[in-house]
């Protein structure tokens, strides 16, 4: 399992942040979990094939949730999609989709098949497939809102090949059985049991989507034990107020519920525009939960990575800001295109700056020798200037990023 966050933002996207979408991909299908504005372009750029969608699943009827739902079925329809696509909401959301196409005078050559969810249940399991299921269970904004567990069924345990042969298993089908949990009886009578050659079921990965939420038991039961938690993290801890006013949570109200619920990674999101560095989100949240990191646009989130890397190939990077003025940079010879690559390089010492000299004790005189000195030779001060600037090189970027093994992503 293989979760992308597609946009970080909250209601207001910003020049790097785009409004709320996130990718799981599960065995080359993709499943989408809110559709902000932008989210099909996003899949593009982080190397997902949006035929590949099979389910959407939208929390809740704020705009930016689900703006970008119309222009990506628009897209599949280019597309020629003939596979059908499930769509789960609120209530209306079938209203919605099907208004809209009716307008725009478009016969959609695909069947969507809507899970329409209304106010007042407790829990239900809104996808039921071979290989996982999807429970949603509402949560506690100011409008009507759901958060989901994706939850892959238990695989059946490995088959021990070298006993099962030396018990006189030969037969595939034979084997199929025993996987099944089946007991097999052999030519000569001999009943081979199951559980004698099958090892434990291996539990499924798991993952929850909770956004737009005051702190909830809901949060908690949908996260339980999960491998993954995405949770919004709107605001820091000095506007609890101000969440609770608009029915959003705080990092350590995203913390709270990781630790309760026992989740093996936090990943939080759903950032409010006026934090251009959300660290102090993240600083919050590991406080009071460890393994717990800021979901970064188009960056996959692994379960397994042994497995999954490489799968999913991201296309675009943000190029960072500090890149504008690499023509003129040269610290040092070496231009920090490369985010990570810092780090253990052989060559990290040379990227440390000199330490700046302190303003020192003669300041004062100094500045006024300089102006004294200026008076005199105005020509050749200015002269000696212009070379320093020419010399001048800009600083590399800082890192900012905490040094704690749960900085790297692919630990998870
Ligand atoms: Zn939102």
């Amino acid at each position: 399992m293989i979760i992308i966050p597609l946009g970080v933002a909250s209601a207001t996207p910003t020049s790097i942040r785009h409004l709320p979408s996130l990718a799981l991909w599960r065995e080359g299908s993709v499943h989408l979990f809110d559709c902000g504005e932008n989210a099909q372009m996003r899949m593009l750029q982080a190397g997902l094939k949006r035929s590949k969608i099979e389910n959407i699943f939208i929390s809740h009827f704020d705009v930016d949730h689900y703006s970008g739902l119309i222009g990506l079925i628009a897209t599949l329809q280019l597309q020629r999609r003939e596979k059908p696509l499930t769509i789960v909401g609120p209530k209306g959301i079938q209203e919605y989709v099907e208004w809209n196409f009716r307008f725009a005078k478009i016969d959609l050559n695909f069947e969507i098949h809507f899970v329409e969810v209304e106010e007042g249940f407790e829990s239900q399991k809104v996808i039921d497939e071979e290989e996982y299921y999807v429970e949603a269970r509402p949560l506690n904004h100011t409008t009507f809102c759901m958060g989901f567990r994706f939850q892959e069924k238990d695989k059946p345990g490995k088959v021990d090949a070298k006993k099962a042969e030396a018990l006189g298993i030969t037969d595939d089908e034979q084997f199929k059985a025993l996987k099944a949990g089946e007991d097999v009886e052999l030519e000569d009578g001999k009943v081979i049991k199951s559980y004698d050659i099958v090892g434990h079921p291996r539990p499924g990965d798991s993952f929850a989507y909770i956004t737009d939420t005051k702190y909830c038991p809901n949060s908690v039961k949908l996260a339980m034990n999960t491998n993954i938690l995405y949770h919004e993290a709107t605001f820091s801890d000095t506007l609890a107020d101000k969440a609770a006013e608009t029915g959003h949570s705080t990092s350590s109200d995203a913390a709270r519920v990781a630790t309760e619920a026992q989740t093996k990674l936090l990943v939080v999101g759903h950032f409010s525009a006026r934090y251009t560095n959300p660290f102090v989100l993240l600083r919050e949240a590991r406080a009071k939960f460890f393994p717990a990191w800021l979901a970064s646009e188009l960056r996959p989130i692994y379960t397994n990575p042994a497995l999954e890397k490489g799968i999913v190939k991201q296309r675009v990077y943000m190029k960072e800001i500090d890149e504008n003025a690499e023509a003129g940079s040269s610290y040092k010879g070496k231009s920090f295109d490369k985010r990570g690559k810092g780090r253990g390089d052989s060559d990290s010492s040379k990227r440390f700056r000199k330490r700046r000299s302190k303003p020192d004790t003669r300041s004062q005189r100094s500045r006024d020798d300089s102006q004294e000195r200026r008076k005199r030779r105005p020509e050749r001060i200015q002269s000696e200037r212009s070379e320093r600037s020419e010399e001048y090189t800009p600083r590399p970027p800082k890192h900012i990023t905490p040094r704690t093994p749960f900085d790297n992503y692919d630990r998870f």
